[in-house]
């Protein structure tokens, strides 16, 4: 058994909350299948940022880079000019450690609520990789003219092959080792240029893994087949903005912000895995203990399984689907328990 070592950044907000449970399930999953982590927290985030100026330094990203895998809560606050810790602080931190993809499983577990009438967990079950690096992220553009009604905005979107093809064969690779399809979800009808190159690169790659049945949804009709028919899709992959949107998307099906997880991969060993809850860090509940720490303890399944402990990530994922099935709401004071209450559950059930 493994000895790993994770870098934990807490954050703000509910980010502190959320990974507090989660560490107390991760020393649970220590104990029960006996392998080690040396953890090392890094601050970063509003408080920092507010005392120092500092969003991310240079020693931060050394520390990260040293690391197994990060554990991320939460980074955001009302007293912060916003933009300034998402460009400053997350994006720069994945670019930094190279986190090539984003992925976001979609998975309904048994007794979980949807607004989706009639969907059922046999029913949904997928995951979503958005490339993580480029297309309209890239901050390129210009406003030509200012002003009404001359005013013309450009906004570039870079789309390499570089990228294209490291989701790609990373999505392809995923796809094997479940239900064997993949979906390119685009529009490449009215994107010409982006949809030929991520066509080709799907093309291409679809030779090297025969196994894999590969298809092809417009980013639109998308929107409407994920809500209605999710068992249409296994592994899908996408450009980064059209991933933002699906996947919050998925996370709606799902149950929902306190539930979903998600991990920032790196791929060539040039940097280090993230992995976070996709809700921010809700300054709104902060404080009041009624977070929902499950996206949090579902993204530590995620870093177990990247980390080679796969038989301690489909317990800790299934602890926390059981513990989910008995609350009676999914976040706030419906959810009848506090969230070191609902992790120490996952604990127990652990
Ligand atoms: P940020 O600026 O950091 O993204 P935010 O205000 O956008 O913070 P989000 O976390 O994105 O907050 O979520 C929006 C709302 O959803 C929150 O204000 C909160 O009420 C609710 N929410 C988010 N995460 C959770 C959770 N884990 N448990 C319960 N409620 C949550
Ligand atoms: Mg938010």
């Amino acid at each position: 058994m493994g000895h790993h070592r994770l870098a934990v950044i807490p954050g703000d907000g509910i980010g502190p909350e959320v990974t507090d449970a989660a560490l107390a399930v991760l020393d649970a999953a220590e104990q029960r299948f006996g392998f080690s982590t040396e953890r090392t927290t890094v601050s970063l985030g509003a408080d920092r940022y507010l005392e120092s100026g500092e969003l991310l330094p240079d020693e931060a990203v050394a520390e990260l880079r040293s690391n197994d895998a990060i554990l991320f809560g939460a980074i955001g606050s009302p007293k912060v000019t916003p933009g300034i810790l998402e460009h400053g602080v997350i994006l720069a931190m994945r670019a930094a450690m190279t986190q090539a993809v984003n992925l976001r499983p979609v998975r309904l577990y048994p007794g979980v609520p949807t607004p989706i009438a009639g969907l059922t967990p046999q029913r949904c079950d997928l995951v979503v990789v958005r490339e993580n690096s480029e297309g309209a992220y890239v901050g390129r553009g210009s406003t030509v003219h200012r002003g009404t009604p001359a005013a013309v905005a450009v906004q570039e979107s870079v789309n390499t092959w570089y990228a294209a093809h490291r989701a790609v064969d990373f999505s392809f690779r995923l796809a094997q080792q479940r239900r064997k399809k993949l979906t390119l979800c685009h529009k490449t009808n009215v994107l010409v240029e982006a949809g030929r190159l991520w066509l080709s690169v799907v093309e291409e790659l679809s030779a090297q893994y025969p196994d894999v049945e590969t298809d092809y949804v417009h980013v639109d009709a998308m929107c409407m087949h994920l809500p209605t028919t999710p068992e249409r899709f296994d592994v899908v992959v996408t450009d980064n903005l059209f991933g933002d949107i699906v996947t919050d998307l998925g996370a709606v099906l799902a149950g929902g912000l306190g539930v979903a997880a998600s991990g920032n991969l790196n791929l060539d060993g040039s940097g280090t895995s993230m992995f976070e809850p996709i809700h921010g860090s809700a300054p709104d509940i902060a404080g009041r203990g009624w977070a929902n720490p499950a996206g949090a303890v579902l993204s530590l399944a995620l870093a177990l399984g990247t980390l080679g402990e796969g038989e301690a990530a489909a317990a800790v994922e299934a602890a926390a689907a059981s513990v989910l099935s008995e609350l009676p709401a999914l976040a706030g004071e419906a959810m009848g328990a506090t969230t070191e209450v609902v992790g120490q559950r996952i604990v127990d059930r652990l």
